[in-house]
């Protein structure tokens, strides 16, 4: 049968006062039985003192005498006294008559009285032959004729009795005991009971709200608690297991998505303290070592930046563009949030660094191609107005007015067609084939086109070209970039100069460079040279008809055929310029 909690306490109580009683009352009366005994040996010891004194004085001699001055003193001391000869027969015995004593068996063979006739003195206790009593004996030896023993004896009746009481007080305490003991239980179990339901019920409700299900009631009566309890509890501690097992995963996942996220977040307690850094953050914010535990204000210096957290801290959902010093300089779109609930602040960094790069440039380009644009524009519209208001008919005049409406035109042209070659290489609508181009026959062939323009301005050009040198690009592509470098250097060389074109092989691939011996180019324009519309001396190129594009479609072409510009400064005086083109074979494919 199966007890529930209440039996269980009930039952361990009593159980509990049982022994408590039943302990107590063995060793109290173990202790109340010596403690009695004690003190009857020392009554008895005192007694037996007093009855030596009076037998020594008395000397009794003969039956008679010894017999009366026996029970005058058992009568006196309230105890059997014998008095015993040295051969054990009885002299006298308070509790005998006269005529008893030769009836009486022969003492000799008394424990106390061998004792006392060897050592002076001798004690015993046992049930008494001759009165058929529990007594406890105290003998001593003495001097005289006859007497020679005088032995004290005392019934120990009166400890029995008091152990009896002491029993009988303790089962009635034991009783009284138990009675509270099982009110308390009962009223203990009740309160129990009621808290341990409540805990169960509580505990299967978390159970099942952990497993994802609405919470259980409690069983109904019948129950056992505890054992209730126990399941309960083990079942939570599945769930609880399971709940942590999710959780890991994930986090595991959530960890695997933070460190492949491309924008940086940033975790931030309540104190503005670095909670969580995924690797893009850590590079977008320059951040080295582990931040966690430290300020992010104080890890990056960007005053935008504190603002947003200020304004995340105070709940409010904040972005903005922060600026970055440190490593590179970056431009960051940066959102932060307030966590829910745990007062803290999450950030959201997004690199747009080359996305206001190219908004930049796509502005400096307009304003640039506007501005390129407006001079001829104006310059045909003025003398268009000016042959309109009748220098048509002044034919002298005229004539420098058309062709100067001609010149700007053409620059138009040009750098329109410039503008859409670059467009068409940029946009990809320039299909370039790459084939197997040899660099000799090519240099020699653009050497030849612009040959007559050289001669005219008394330069000369070089082709030093290995002839075997085979690049891998677009022939048409190849030539135009040969063409422009050419060109250049034929505008921006004095007269008389010498231009040389040289093919070389190298680790790569093929290097082809154009030399020239004039003015040279300042080292810090060399960075920005082939951007759009970018010029050394913005007069001398217009002036020279250059529309500022020229290097810009030279390096668009070469990348676009997986190569490389650059210039320098030739050997002496002079530019180089020049471009690296990957071996047959090691190209890569030109964009489409
Ligand atoms: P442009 O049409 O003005 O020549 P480019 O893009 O071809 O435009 O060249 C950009 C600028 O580089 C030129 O304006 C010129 O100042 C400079 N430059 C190019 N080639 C040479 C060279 N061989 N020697 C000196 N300056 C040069």
């Amino acid at each position: 049968m199966k007890l529930r909690a209440r039996g269980k306490l009930f039952v361990a109580s009593v159980a509990v006062v049982a022994l408590v009683v039943l302990v107590t009352g063995m060793v109290a009366e173990r202790e109340l039985r010596a403690w009695l005994l004690s003190h009857l040996q020392d009554d008895l010891e005192r007694q037996l003192d007093a009855a030596c004194i009076a037998v020594v004085r008395a000397q009794p001699s003969g039956a008679g005498p010894a017999d009366l001055l026996a029970d005058e003193l058992g009568a006196a001391l309230q105890a059997r006294v014998t008095l015993i000869r040295l051969d054990g027969t009885v002299a006298g015995d308070s509790r005998l008559t006269l005529t008893e004593l030769p009836a009486a068996s022969n003492h000799a063979d008394r424990t106390e009285v061998q004792e006392a006739l060897r050592a002076g003195r001798g004690h015993d206790q046992r049930r008494s032959a001759t009165v058929d009593e529990e007594m406890m004996y105290a003998a001593r030896s003495i001097e005289g004729d006859q007497v020679r023993v005088v032995r004290v004896a005392l019934p120990i009746t009166v400890v029995e009795q008091a152990s009896a009481r002491l029993r009988m007080l303790v089962v009635l305490a034991g009783l009284v005991g138990l009675g509270v003991a099982v009110a308390m239980s009962s009223a203990a179990s009740q309160v129990m009971t009621r808290t341990l339901r409540e805990l169960v019920a509580h505990a299967r409700s978390l159970s099942a709200l952990a497993a994802g299900g609405a919470a259980e009631g409690a069983d109904g009566p019948g129950a056992d608690e505890i054992v209730g309890l126990r399941g309960t509890l083990e079942q939570l501690a599945a769930e609880l297991d399971r709940s942590v097992a999710a959780l890991a995963e994930e986090r595991g996942r959530l960890g695997a998505v933070l460190e492949a996220m491309k924008e940086g977040v940033v975790a931030l307690d309540r104190d503005g303290q670095v909670k969580l850094v995924n690797p893009a953050a850590r590079r977008l914010l320059a951040i080295e070592g582990d931040p966690a535990g430290n300020s992010l204000l104080a890890l990056v210096r960007a005053p935008t930046l504190a603002d947003l957290v200020t304004a995340a801290s105070a709940g409010e959902v904040a972005t903005g563009e922060v600026a970055t010093s440190g490593g590179a300089g970056r431009t960051l779109a940066a959102s932060a949030a307030p966590t829910r609930g745990a007062g803290g602040v999450v950030l959201v960094l997004h690199d747009v660094t080359e996305v206001r790069r190219l908004e930049r440039m796509r502005r400096d380009f307009v304003a640039n191609v506007s501005h390129e644009l407006r001079t001829p524009a104006a310059v045909i519209r003025a003398n268009a107005e000016t042959l309109l208001l009748g220098a048509i008919d002044d034919h002298a005049r005229a004539r420098s007015f058309v062709e100067a409406i001609d010149r700007n035109a053409e620059r138009l042209a040009r750098i329109l067609a410039d503008l859409l070659d670059l467009a068409r290489i940029e946009s990809g609508a320039l299909r370039l084939e790459p084939v197997d181009v040899a660099l000799g026959p090519l240099c020699d062939k653009v050497r030849t086109a612009l040959q007559d323009r050289a001669r005219a301005r008394d330069q000369r050009i070089v082709v030093e070209a290995d002839q075997a040198a085979i690049a891998h690009g677009d022939p048409s592509a190849l030539e135009q970039v040969l063409v422009n470098l050419l060109d250049n250097a034929l505008k921006y060389t004095p007269p008389g100069g010498t231009i040389v074109v040289r093919a070389q092989q190298t680790d790569a691939g093929w290097r082809l460079e154009v030399h020239d011996d004039g003015p040279g180019i300042e080292p810090h324009h060399w960075p920005r040279l082939f951007e759009r519309f970018y010029r050394v001396d913005a007069g001398r190129s217009r002036e020279a008809g250059g529309t500022g594009l020229g290097l810009a479609i030279v390096k668009h072409l070469v990348e676009a055929q997986g190569g490389h510009v650059g210039v320098g400064a030739a050997p002496g005086r002079g530019s180089l310029f020049w471009v690296e083109l990957p071996r047959a074979g090691a190209a890569k494919t030109a964009p489409s």
